[in-house]
């Protein structure tokens, strides 16, 4: 028998570096703070660009090796955020990333958005099961910009929850649990303008600068459920983007993916809540865990 902390949180992400462009603020505050912090990536990231181009022999095109490479890199950025317990869905390497919508990757059988969505899922459900979150964080129905295995993981992540709560599915992958909370990242459109305000006049080193309709998962501001102040985590998150160096560009307060195009590097994170009901207190919520903390440790494992 295991004891976890009072309060456990899982992610599930497509690839390494969604968990910290995504939620990186909010990982390190609430493993800082003693919560159990589970992340869940579903490809190694085979498929992304590589940006420096001393590595652009990692490259699927060339020696295929960007996803071990990026298994490293993630381990590097959970260490700066104090992440503990980061997997992989099934092991690492069991689904490949399917690379960008329409691509001929798309159709290799060995890719997640080839994956069998059950199958997929039942990997998940052992994780629920074992770690027993209150809290779900995943991408919206659109994957937050249309990849291919955000929206497989979007699709995952929902299946599972529904799974794991069944006490007819699979009752050899633990007891049933229902998770008390599922948000999905999604970023006010009014903080990110304001954030390519700050990158206009800061006047940077990219390429370019992207455009707010770029971004993933924009919503108006009435849509945010949830807000965390990460500013605390700031360094944490600027240090666990810089580990993903095949993949971002940081530079000060601002960062470019392999488009090399700015954006703004944002340590308040904001969630819609779709399933289970927001906390007492201020609105938008400022914790995930509001409502649904549970009393004392929970027992896991045989
Ligand atoms: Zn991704």
């Amino acid at each position: 028998m295991t004891h976890l902390p009072a309060r456990r949180l899982l992610l599930v992400h497509a690839h390494p570096d969604d968990e910290t462009i995504n939620n990186g603020a909010t990982m390190a505050k609430y493993a800082a703070e003693g919560a159990h912090v589970t992340l869940v990536t579903c490809t190694l990231g085979e498929e992304g660009e590589v940006i420096p181009p001393e590595l652009a022999h990692l490259a699927p095109d060339r020696d295929d090796t960007l996803g071990p490479y990026r298994v490293r890199e993630l381990a590097a950025a959970m260490a700066e955020l104090g992440v503990t317990d980061h997997r992989f869905l099934g092991a690492p390497g069991r689904y490949r990333d399917s690379g960008m919508m329409g691509l001929p990757q798309n159709d290799r059988p060995d890719c997640f958005w080839q994956a069998d969505l059950d199958e997929a899922a039942t990997h998940l459900v052992g994780v629920v099961r074992e770690i027993r979150p209150q809290v779900l964080v995943t991408y919206d129905e659109n994957g937050g910009y249309g990849h291919p295995d955000h929206i497989q993981a979007h699709r995952v992540a929902m299946r599972a929850a529904d799974l794991a709560a069944d006490p007819g599915f699979r009752p050899d992958l633990g007891e049933p649990h229902t998770i008390g909370k599922i948000y999905w990242n999604c970023l006010p459109r009014s903080v990110v303008e304001a954030g390519f305000a700050r990158l206009r006049e800061a006047g940077l080193t990219f390429g370019g600068i992207a455009s707010a309709a770029d971004l993933p998962g924009l919503v108006g501001d009435a849509e945010v459920a949830a807000r965390v102040d990460g500013r605390p985590y700031a360094a944490e998150k600027s240090a666990a983007m810089r580990a993903h160096a095949t993949q971002i560009a940081v530079d000060g307060p601002f960062f470019a993916l392999s488009n090399d195009l700015g954006q703004p590097l944002l340590v308040e994170e904001f969630y819609r809540l779709v399933r289970g009901e927001p906390g007492p207190g201020e609105r938008p919520e400022n914790d995930l865990f509001a409502g649904v903390e549970g009393p004392g440790t929970a027992e896991v494992g045989a």
